[in-house]
């Protein structure tokens, strides 16, 4: 874990206790140290998170699916001064699954990102 906190993996702005437990913390450092630092290198600028590890609740509230990655740890949403070349380094890694969140043709509004530290990571690419 070089650029990033399990703080900032878990911070919400809905005021609901959002406390990862053991396993969401091994998930979130997995994907950390295999895709959030590998990426931030070769993209070379500060990379956001708009939202990390969500507790069921929070979930609910932000309107995130009932299975979403979100909840296990396993997901975030990333914005940077450039969120297409950001999708296209990570489309080069090893990951779950990569979404070009809304935008347009030329840049997503935000990137969505997943990886498993347990099972397949399916290198699904969708573009919403
Ligand atoms: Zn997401």
């Amino acid at each position: 874990m070089k650029y990033f906190s399990i703080n900032e993996l878990t911070k919400t702005s809905t005021g609901i206790s959002n406390i990862p437990n053991a396993e969401q913390i091994a998930n979130l450092t997995y994907l950390v140290e295999n895709l959030l630092d590998k990426a931030r290198e070769k993209l070379a600028m500060p990379i956001t998170v708009t939202s990390g590890y969500r507790s069921e609740e929070v979930n609910r509230i932000v309107g995130g699916v009932a299975t979403s990655q979100h909840t296990k740890g396993e997901a975030v949403d990333l914005v940077c001064g450039d969120n297409a070349k950001l999708f296209n380094i990570l489309k080069t890694m090893n990951f779950d699954q990569l979404i070009w969140e809304k935008g347009n043709s030329v840049q997503p509004a935000w990137v969505h990102v997943s990886i498993k530290r347990n099972g397949i990571n399916r290198k699904q690419v969708i573009r919403l």
